[in-house]
């Protein structure tokens, strides 16, 4: 009897335990990927990425003699039917554990189960299961350095064999198209330009993460806060859709520390903080839209407003927060001092909440994970667990002449002023809305804020916070 293999944000052929065990004692295995709710109110520019990820793996399916089904409707429907269609009697999927993809996957798992067909979760996003690291008392870590020196000794188990085949069924059943789905509808002007930046499939991360190890990892440490060089291993984007496994990547790491490469250790920690993250969101589902510290509640963030959309349009006149707010239109990413920066300016010089700016890189990250950039923002405004303090605010001028000190990330997306700008930020052009009204010949708008009086109105207001 077949079974069905569910696929989310795991599409990939190596290191996937559900599609082991789905695979296992040779029974037909019927992969399919659901457009359910959760799928539909993903971000534009996530959302258009998850397409272009959804095609490479039904590609590379396809080449191991199996298919992906595309169904579109409520999670457990989709399954019954195809269970019935089918007659499979079994359904695996690799774990989710953001607050919305647990409650559906446990009633998924509660209404299948009573009709008799075995419903497994897996591991296979993470390394360290949320509930399996807790503090001597059995509670959740909320502060990362702990958390760190708890799982770092834990060993990763290796990852498991690459699938090189799966049984089809007799015959298959009907699938929609990715046509049919419009991923990239709500895409402003379109994929084109995004297309150009991403790195898609399983063969595209495996090769990113080659190119990573063979040379850049030995001087991340350093490299990988300076804006104006590509020192990091950009595998985020990969990671976010499961096309590279996070036990591959860490297996990888940990053998270069071995070897003695002094940023090995460094990557391990960055792939810690990932898991974190998701270790926060299990926990503390309130990370994604209310302040982790409650003290913070009736803080004077301002709404959303007018300089808020300026900086969201990359024109606050201050070039190291414009360069990357267009860094993240144009390519769908952005370089993570660069994301500190401007939620630090939004938050602080701008005194406007995080969660407009969590919005906006909702909607423009093709990496956006809902953990990570909860955790960043919470942590950049000074509201969350562990939280960067409140008064430590990023000077952009500063921070420009320490991480891109000739200046290069900056001319690489402003055009305004440039007597030949790059086609890097020419690209921008394409990619606004004509209703932002705004062209490289203009002249480069004056700064919203001065950063001194910026950060001084910051300041009082946290101290009028405090004093109640
Ligand atoms: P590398 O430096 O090569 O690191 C390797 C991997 O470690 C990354 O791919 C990522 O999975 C993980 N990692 C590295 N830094 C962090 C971090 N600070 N927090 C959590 N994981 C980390 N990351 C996302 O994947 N999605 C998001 O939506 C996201 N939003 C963010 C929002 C804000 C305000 C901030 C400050 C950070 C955010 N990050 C987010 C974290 C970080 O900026 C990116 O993971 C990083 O820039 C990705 O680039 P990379 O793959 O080259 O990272």
């Amino acid at each position: 009897k077949p079974v069905i293999l569910w696929l989310r944000r795991d599409l990939r052929l190596h290191d996937h335990p559900a599609m082991v065990a789905a695979a296992k004692d040779g029974a037909p295995v019927i992969c399919v990927f659901i457009h359910d709710e959760i799928v539909a109110q993903t971000g534009a520019a996530a959302k258009w990425r998850w397409g272009e990820a959804i095609a490479s793996f039904a590609a590379r399916l396809e080449e191991i003699g199996s298919r992906l089904i595309l169904r579109r409707g409520e999670a457990l429907e989709v399954l019954q039917a195809l269970v019935k269609e089918t007659g499979a009697e079994a359904v695996h999927w690799s774990r989710a554990y953001d607050p919305a993809s647990t409650a559906r996957d446990k009633a998924v798992k509660t209404a299948l189960k009573e009709e008799g067909i075995e419903a497994q979760s897996h591991k296979g996003h993470l390394m360290f299961e949320p509930w399996d690291v807790t503090t001597g008392k059995g509670e959740p870590y909320k502060v990362y350095t702990p958390y760190w020196n708890a799982v770092k000794g834990r060993g990763v188990e290796p990852p498991c064999d690459t699938v090189s085949a799966l049984e089809p069924p007799q015959t298959w059943p009907e699938s929609e198209t990715l046509d049919d789905w419009q991923m990239g509808a709500a895409m402003r002007c379109g994929a084109a330009v995004l297309a150009q930046y991403a790195c898609i499939g399983e063969a595209s991360a495996q090769g990113r993460m080659a190119a990573f190890l063979g040379q850049k990892i030995d001087g991340y440490k350093t490299a990988r806060d300076q804006v104006d060089q590509n020192g990091t291993s950009n595998l985020s984007e990969n990671l976010t859709y499961g096309e590279i496994s996070p036990r591959s990547l860490w297996h990888a790491g940990w053998s270069r520390m071995e070897a003695g490469s002094a940023g090995a250790e460094t990557f391990l920690k960055e792939l810690v903080w990932r898991e974190f993250a998701w270790h926060l969101l299990y926990h503390f589902p309130k990370l994604d839209h209310a302040n982790w510290r409650e003290e913070w509640n009736g803080f004077e963030w301002r709404r959303d407003n007018n300089e808020a959309e300026d900086w969201r349009r990359g024109r606050t006149g201050e070039p190291f927060v414009d360069a990357a707010m267009r860094e993240m239109f144009v390519t769908g990413q952005m370089h993570n001092r660069a994301r500190m920066i401007v939620a630090s300016y939004l938050t602080k010089h701008l005194l406007t909440d995080w969660r407009v700016g969590l919005r906006w890189f909702e909607d423009c990250l093709t990496d956006w994970d809902p953990a990570s950039n909860a955790m960043g923002w919470q942590w950049v405004a000074g509201c969350g667990p562990d939280a960067s303090p409140y008064f430590r605010i990023f000077n952009p001028a500063t921070q420009a002449e320490k991480f891109d000190p000739k200046g290069s990330y900056r001319r690489k997306w402003i055009a305004e002023g440039a007597k030949n700008p790059p086609q890097t930020a020419l690209h921008y052009f394409e990619a606004i809305p004509k209703s932002w009204e705004m062209t490289p010949d203009d002249r480069y708008p004056d700064p919203l804020v001065d950063l001194k009086a910026g950060r001084e109105k910051a300041l009082a207001a946290y101290e009028r916070h405090r004093n109640g």
